[in-house]
């Protein structure tokens, strides 16, 4: 039976929007950052504007690690998400998502592992249209996979774990941050490695405040994080991080073959 969703309206009524609340990665006080309306999505940032919905979605910044959350979407269930946020007019806010960034992405990991490819096995961990999957596999990977909550095709887990987890634009849509790369993790050989694509904030991030274009309530960006934030909750599930780009991040219990070591991990991604 199909769940009603609950109006907007109804959500913010009862969503966590006082002064502070707790850091969802270190647990320490995180002080208001600031409202903005759901509406505010990333294609602001390339001069498109959708019209106010007057409900606005409180962000926290936590003091000690910087991460940068709301607790807006806490409760929402799936339906709620699909209703509201990767709806129909999704495309419209984040108008990569269906072909630009898969096809980027296969193109970067196949450049970087041309001799390894028949020896990967890859899972796209919230691979959306399960699009990168296809191409990494035309393009001669072992095995890849797709594992995507919101998608009913690739709403089950894969079975066994793998040597290279991608997570293209994921984290920064998770309302629970640990619990997700919790779950990332356990799929993750332990000579394997993540490819993490998520925008961490510039380091004048006080002074451009709620203004930053990543942070954007209708595309589903909840959790942003910094570079201390991603990096304690990653070793909280035993992983070593190495950011190579604001925006690119390898996470690795023990170095994979086809990275060889630590020093050279910087060197051999080439994405977007
Ligand atoms: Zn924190």
């Amino acid at each position: 039976m199909n769940q009603k969703i609950r109006s907007l309206t109804d959500l913010a009524f009862q969503a966590i929007s006082g002064e502070r609340t707790l850091c969802k990665c270190c647990s320490n006080l995180a002080p208001l950052f600031g409202r903005v309306d759901f509406q505010k999505s990333c294609e602001e940032h390339n001069g498109v504007f959708l019209p106010s919905s007057g409900i606005m979605v409180p962000y926290y910044r936590c003091e000690a690690c910087g991460f940068l959350f709301t607790r807006f979407f806490d409760h929402w269930t799936d339906e709620e998400f699909q209703g509201h946020v990767y709806n129909e007019a999704y495309p419209a806010v984040d108008p990569e998502f269906a072909n630009v960034r898969p096809t980027s992405w296969a193109k970067a990991i196949t450049d970087a592992f041309p001799n390894h490819l028949s020896e990967i096995e890859a899972l796209d961990w919230g691979g959306g249209t399960g699009r990168l999957a296809e191409l990494l596999q035309a393009h001669g990977v072992r095995r890849a996979e797709t594992w995507e909550p919101f998608n009913l095709t690739f709403a089950a887990q894969p079975k066994g774990d793998f040597n290279l987890v991608s997570c293209i634009e994921v984290l920064e849509h998770l309302p629970d941050p640990k619990a997700g790369i919790r779950s990332l993790v356990r799929s993750l050989r332990t000579e394997g490695a993540v490819l993490i694509s998520t925008l961490l904030q510039p380091t004048n991030i006080r002074e451009i405040g709620t203004a930053w274009w990543y942070l954007a309530p209708r595309n589903g960006h909840i959790s942003l994080h910094s570079a201390k934030s991603l990096e304690l909750i990653f070793k909280g599930q035993g992983c070593h991080l190495k950011t190579v780009m604001p925006h690119v991040h390898w996470a690795w219990r023990q170095v994979p073959f086809y990275l060889k070591n630590q020093a050279e991990v910087a060197k051999q991604i080439q994405p977007i």
